[in-house]
């Protein structure tokens, strides 16, 4: 048998052919003549027992007697072409009629691929046979090839899938140890397979030792909880999540969110578990702590507020917060922070966080009007903190400041009328001490002329009681000039127009000449003044202020001096002069020593001793327009020691703001009138 042209040659090995011939010598001829290894001759004596043949067997070829009692072989073929699987299998028609055009035509038409007339040829039959034996072969070849064909890419397929999946696997693990989480994966029953690196270092447990079982690290008090948990999620398939304590390698215990996800392949079924176990034990203690603030937070006065610094969205609103604005706590939460005061837009009140949020500063405070829910608007002072815990938060603290407003307010108003009143009172002393000055010198005039007529008067002069009282009025008259004097002084201070005439002064002569003038009145005190000066000490000084001074600080030294001596020095002292005056008298206590110097202060004693309170207080005005220095030390019962240090030279004055002569003169400013001073006592 030979292949055709250009096909593989193929032995047929028991090729099944199917014979159909009622007659069961033709049967057995074609048998004979067929007989061979190379095909398996199945015989049918009839059209329907061809036909259940056909159902179970394969047939390369079909040999059909066109004449049968049953089916002829035309209806045969009919049958054999309708059923698809045995549509094309090719027919040889049997017939002694070869010569009959008409039924080889229709033959043909239902699909015979050939006519066999009787007498058969064996040569001829075998031919066919193995023709049609051979395509049959052929074309199971090119099926068993496509077939495997197919299987190798399937195969192909397959593997590129385990690669992908391999590489897939390889990735997740990757991913799995990038993570710091703790992450495993399980098989469908729930057996561990993968544990990632952190679960490890975390828990210090090995594989083994974990058993294939993530809960080895749970706290005892969690265990029952998440077993039933954790077994009903694997019966049903579904996603489970719950908080657990897991014990890290040193034996504490840390708070943990546990979420365990089924994985699907293709199909429903479940082929894998993955868990992760996510440290939140911070957010936990932290909402722990937010929580058990709440109920403090809740109990203050104070607004307090709480917000993410990224949305402006609050996270809790006290109950203060409530009360201050005047709005439900829930109505509160859904507004925005910058909705609750004035001058503030959303932008606004972002810029005015920055320095807490860029850590300028630890915290910031605003004062500003809050918005009630009635319309009406109340002082606050807001406090902004950024604090971070897991997330950001500002937290916010709000204070009606009402009350501290209208305190400031009121002291204003207070501080306003006390600068008024001081300004009316300056105004009225100086109004006052001019006034009184031109009426005194006349009276002062008038006495003296009195108590010292005229040569034409002579006879006029006074004598005896009348003398007597004369004398007194004009020491009265003198006292009063000497008032009148220290309160022009003051006002004068008091409007910046204290003027210093620096001359070349010797303070030594100026002691003397003072306590010469008040001989008597030391007399009259009981006090031996001494006066301690080696030698001159000039210097660029008012004279007359220096005069000033020395009557001053004498004066007290008769008054408060107890009748004891009294000391006086004079000595230059480095670059400049000083001068003390010393008495052992009633002394000063420690806490008044300050206040002495200021203007209208006294000290409290049991006896009531004359004067304004103001001489201590020019004093040091004068001394501090020469750029000096006044000091006292004192001690109650032992007596007090003035000392004034003047700068010899005004170039070496460092006197405080504008110098004296550099000073506008005005036109009301005029010289006290020391002359009544110099010559008083103001006792
Ligand atoms: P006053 O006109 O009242 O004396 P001063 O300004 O001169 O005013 O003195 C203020 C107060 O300082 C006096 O009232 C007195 O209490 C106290 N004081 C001044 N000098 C002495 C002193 N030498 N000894 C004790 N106390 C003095």
């Amino acid at each position: 048998m030979t292949a055709p042209p250009g096909q593989p040659s193929i032995q047929p090995t028991g090729v099944n052919v199917l014979v159909v011939d009622d007659h069961a010598d033709n049967r057995k001829a074609l048998r004979a003549i067929l007989s061979s290894p190379a095909f398996n001759v199945v015989e049918a004596a009839s059209g329907s027992e061809a036909l259940r043949k056909l159902l179970v067997e394969e047939f390369a070829v079909l040999l059909i007697d066109v004449v049968m009692p049953d089916i002829d072989g035309f209806d045969l073929a009919t049958a054999v072409r309708e059923r698809e699987k045995t549509a094309s299998v090719p027919i040889l028609f049997l017939t002694a009629h070869a010569t009959d055009h008409e039924l080889v035509n229709q033959g043909y038409r239902l699909g015979a691929v050939d006519y066999l007339t009787k007498p058969l040829s064996a040569e001829m039959v075998r031919a066919k046979v193995s023709v049609f034996a051979q395509l049959y072969l052929q074309r199971k070849h090119i099926e068993r090839q496509a077939q495997r064909l197919v299987e190798a890419e399937q195969k192909q397929a397959e593997l590129r899938l385990l690669d992908l999946r391999l590489a897939n696997e390889r990735r997740y693990h990757a991913l799995a140890e990038a993570v710091p989480h703790i992450i495993w994966t399980a098989q469908p029953d729930g057996s561990i397979d993968y544990f990632n690196r952190r679960w490890f270092e975390y828990t210090g447990v090995s594989a083994e030792l974990a058993g294939g079982d993530w809960m080895v690290a749970l706290h005892p008090e969690d265990l029952d909880r998440c077993s039933e948990a954790w077994q009903e999620a694997r019966e049903v398939g579904a996603i489970w999540q719950t908080e657990v304590r897991l014990r890290e390698a040193s034996g504490d215990y840390r708070w943990h969110l546990a979420m365990v996800v089924p994985e699907y392949g293709s199909g429903a079924q479940i082929t894998s578990w993955l868990g992760t176990l996510t440290d939140i034990d911070d957010q936990k203690r932290a909402h722990a702590v937010l929580a058990e603030f709440k109920g403090t937070l809740d109990a203050v006065l104070d607004a307090v507020l709480i917000f993410e610094p990224e949305t402006l969205r609050f996270l809790y609103v006290n109950e203060g917060a409530r009360v201050l604005w005047n709005r439900p706590r829930n109505e509160l939460a859904k507004m925005h922070p910058f909705e609750l005061m004035t001058g503030f837009d959303r932008d606004g009140f972002r810029s005015l966080l920055l320095p807490v949020l860029t850590g300028k500063k630890s915290a910031i405070k605003v004062e500003t009007l809050c918005l009630r829910s009635d319309g009406t608007e109340i002082p606050v002072e807001l406090s902004f903190q950024l604090v971070r815990t897991d997330s950001d938060h500002i937290v916010s603290i709000a204070r009606d400041i009402t009350q501290r407003k209208a305190a400031e307010a009121e002291r204003q108003r207070l501080l306003e009328e006390a600068v008024a009143a001081v300004k009316a009172r300056d105004e009225f002393l100086s109004v006052a001490s001019h006034e009184l000055r031109s009426p005194l010198q006349a009276l002062k005039l008038q006495v003296e002329m009195l108590t010292r007529p005229p040569e034409s008067r002579k006879d006029a002069a006074p004598t005896g009681w009348a003398k007597q009282k004369l004398e007194g009025a004009a020491r009265q008259i003198e006292r009063l000039a000497a008032m009148v004097s220290e309160l022009m002084d003051v006002s004068r201070i008091g409007a910046g127009r204290l003027h210093i005439d620096r001359e070349q002064t010797d303070l030594s002569t100026v002691a003397r000449e003072t306590i010469d003038a008040f001989r008597e009145e030391a007399a009259k005190a009981g006090c031996a003044v001494t006066l301690h000066a080696p030698g001159s000490v000039v210097g660029e000084w008012d004279r007359l202020r220096m005069t000033q001074i020395v009557t001053n600080l004498l004066g007290n030294a008769f008054k408060f001096g107890a009748g004891k001596p009294i000391d006086v020095f004079v000595e230059p002292h480095g670059r400049s002069a000083r001068l003390r005056v010393q008495d052992h008298g009633i002394g000063i206590a420690p806490d008044n020593l300050e206040r002495i110097f200021q203007c209208f202060e006294q000290v409290k004693t049991e006896k009531r001793y004359a004067g304004l309170g103001l001489g201590l207080y020019i004093v040091k005005q004068i001394v501090e327009a020469h750029g000096g220095k006044l000091g006292v030390e004192s001690q109650l019962g032992v007596g007090s020691t003035f000392t004034v240090e003047l700068p010899v030279t005004h170039s070496e004055a460092h006197v405080e703001g504008e110098p004296s002569e550099a000073r506008p003169r005005r036109e009301s400013d005029s010289r006290p009138s020391l002359d009544v001073v110099s010559a008083s006592r103001r006792q």
